[in-house]
């Protein structure tokens, strides 16, 4: 099993050696993170020297994300894929159409010089996910214990979801590009939040009560959910 940990909002991935003498830092091509340590070192020496080392990670991947949006931005051109509920679709250009965007159950159809493409994009997931995760969330809130009183989809920037005032939830609409268990689990913590505002143990525990397996689900969250981002949080 991988042993991480969560510091600053970032996820490390622990490595300890007995042939290692001191500890070290290494941030991937891909932004993931990994701490060596000698194989004696304790979590909390190793957690404090991490914390100590924050604002460089923080300006290492400042560098890596200033390189790769140019790289994972959608280009819009024929054989390109975009990830629905987990499931990954391709894209053809067409000339001619009545609407700049369609998807016609298997591939999205795309208008050649719809402009701006990714606003389209973003319409088609509004448009198509805001019922199934009204829907969702109705679902899932007899295993929260709690219930919204209405449920949003719409730019979020850089968040997943969030519990605003008089019990309404808001979804980032990019969130339905990941598989419906990862889903489940943002669906989940904002369910939860509706009874407990801060992530204090007692929110940690009732997300247990509901997703028994919700330390996972995060941990594969914070690591795998880019492989369905084709649109990115914003920062
Ligand atoms: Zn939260």
């Amino acid at each position: 099993m991988i042993k991480t940990l969560q510091i600053g909002g970032l996820s490390f991935e622990v490595r300890r050696s007995d042939r290692r003498k001191t500890l070290g830092l290494t941030v991937g091509r891909a932004g993931e993170l990994v701490a060596h340590a000698p194989a004696m070192t304790s979590t909390e020496e190793l957690s404090r020297w991490i914390n100590n080392k924050l604002l460089w990670v923080h300006g290492k991947l400042a560098l890596k994300e200033e390189a790769a949006p140019k790289m994972l931005a959608p280009e819009y051109v024929s054989g390109e894929s975009f990830c629905y509920l987990g499931r990954r679709f391709r894209l053809k250009m067409v000339e001619r159409q009545k609407e700049p965007l369609l998807f016609d159950g298997t591939r999205f159809l795309l208008l050649r010089g719809a402009c701006p493409a990714g606003d389209h994009f973003r319409n088609w997931y509004i448009q198509t996910g805001t019922d199934w995760l009204r829907r969702r969330t109705e679902r899932l809130s007899q295993l929260a214990g709690s219930h919204a009183s209405g449920v949003d989809v719409r730019e979020l920037g850089y968040r997943w979801g969030s519990c605003g005032r008089k019990g309404i939830l808001y979804f980032n609409w990019k969130i339905l590009q990941l598989p419906v268990r990862l889903v489940d689990y943002v669906v989940l913590h904002e369910l939860v939040h509706l009874r407990e505002r801060n992530h204090g143990l007692a929110f940690w525990e009732a997300l247990e009560r509901a997703l028994p397996d919700c330390q996972e689900r995060k941990k594969v969250l914070a690591e795998k959910a880019k492989e369905y981002l084709v649109f990115g949080l914003s920062v």
